[in-house]
C-alpha cells in the first residue's frame, strides 16, 4: 500500500495517509531527540534500524497474543499499520530503577523493581510529559477506566515476553514506554517499541544499549541499537 498525504510529523517518525482510511504508513526517520525536542541530531541508519527492530517486536508480541497496530513491513524506514485514535497517556512499566525514577524519589539507578512499576504520563511535550495517575486520566476523558485496566494488563503482558526475549539474548529490559489506541472499539499496542523508547542494559557489564547513549552523549548510539538487534536477531545486515 502507498503512502499518499502527510498525517503528522513527530520528533521520530511521519505518519501518512494511505488509500485505506483505515491505515497509515509510518515512516521513521534518522532524527533523534531528547530532552523534549531540545536536543536533536541526525543519526545515519536509525531509522532502518528502527523500523525494523520494531516490526521484529510487533511480530512477537502478536504471535504471544497481544494485540498490535502492526501489519506489514514496507521497506527499510516504512511500516504500514492500522489507523488508530491515539490515548494521549504513555504506559511506562519499570524493571530497574532509572531515570526520572531516580530522580524523583531518589533511588539508586539498578535497583531491582518487584513487581514492576507501572505509571501514566501525559503526552504533552509543553508541560514536559508530566506524570499523571488514574484520577487525572479518568477526570480529564484521556482513557476510561477500563482502558486503563486493559493498558495496564496489556503493559504488564508485554514486559513477561520481552522482558525473556531480552534476557535470554544477555539483556535486561529496564524500563520502556508503550502507546495504545482505539481502533473500532478495540485498543490495540500502537507508535513503536525501540531502543528509542526503552532502557536496555548488558545483562553483566550494565552497559546501557539505548537512548541514553544519546542523553548521556556517550556516543556509538546506532551502534549500540545495532548490537542489540543482532543479539536478538532482527535481520539489519541485508
Ligand atoms: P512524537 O509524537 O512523540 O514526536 P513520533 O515522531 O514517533 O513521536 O510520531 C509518531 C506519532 O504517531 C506519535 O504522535 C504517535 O502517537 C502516533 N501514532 C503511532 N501509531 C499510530 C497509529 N497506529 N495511528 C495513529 N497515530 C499513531
Ligand atoms: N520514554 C519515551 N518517551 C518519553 C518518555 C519516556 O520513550 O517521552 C521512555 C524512556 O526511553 C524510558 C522510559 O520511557 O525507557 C522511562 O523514561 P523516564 O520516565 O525514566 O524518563 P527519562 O529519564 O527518559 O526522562
Amino acid at each position: 500500500m502507498k503512502k499518499t498525504t502527510e498525517l503528522y510529523a513527530g520528533k521520530a517518525k511521519t505518519v501518512y495517509h494511505t488509500d485505506d482510511p483505515d491505515k497509515l504508513v509510518m515512516h521513521f526517520r534518522n532524527d533523534t531527540s531528547a530532552f523534549d525536542g531540545e536536543k536533536v541530531e541526525q543519526l545515519d541508519r536509525k531509522g532502518m534500524v528502527n523500523n525494523r527492530f520494531n516490526a521484529f517486536i510487533m511480530q512477537r508480541l502478536q504471535a504471544a497474543g497481544i494485540p498490535v497496530h502492526f501489519e506489514s513491513l514496507l521497506d527499510d524506514t516504512d511500516t504500514l499499520v492500522k489507523r488508530l485514535d491515539m490515548i494521549p497517556v504513555e504506559c511506562v512499566v519499570r524493571n530497574f530503577a532509572a531515570g526520572s525514577l531516580c530522580r524523583r524519589l531518589g533511588v539508586e539507578e539498578g535497583m531491582e523493581l518487584n513487581p514492576p512499576v507501572f505509571e501514566f504520563f501525559l503526552k504533552n511535550d509543553a508541560l514536559h510529559d508530566p506524570m499523571v495517575n488514574e484520577s487525572h486520566v479518568e477526570t480529564f476523558g484521556w482513557a476510561s477506566p477500563q482502558e486503563m485496566v486493559r493498558m495496564r494488563e496489556l503493559s504488564l503482558q508485554v514486559n513477561e515476553v520481552l522482558s525473556k526475549l531480552f534476557r535470554e539474548a544477555g539483556m535486561l529490559l529496564v524500563d520502556y514506554k508503550l502507546e495504545f489506541g482505539r481502533y473500532h472499539g478495540e485498543l490495540l499496542l500502537g507508535d513503536e517499541f525501540s531502543p528509542d523508547g526503552c532502557r536496555l542494559w548488558d545483562a553483566k557489564s550494565r552497559e546501557k544499549l539505548d537512548k541514553d547513549r544519546f542523553r548521556q552523549g556517550l556516543g556509538g548510539v546506532v551502534e549500540a541499537y545495532e548490537e542489540v538487534a543482532r543479539r536478538i536477531g532482527v535481520g539489519i545486515d541485508a
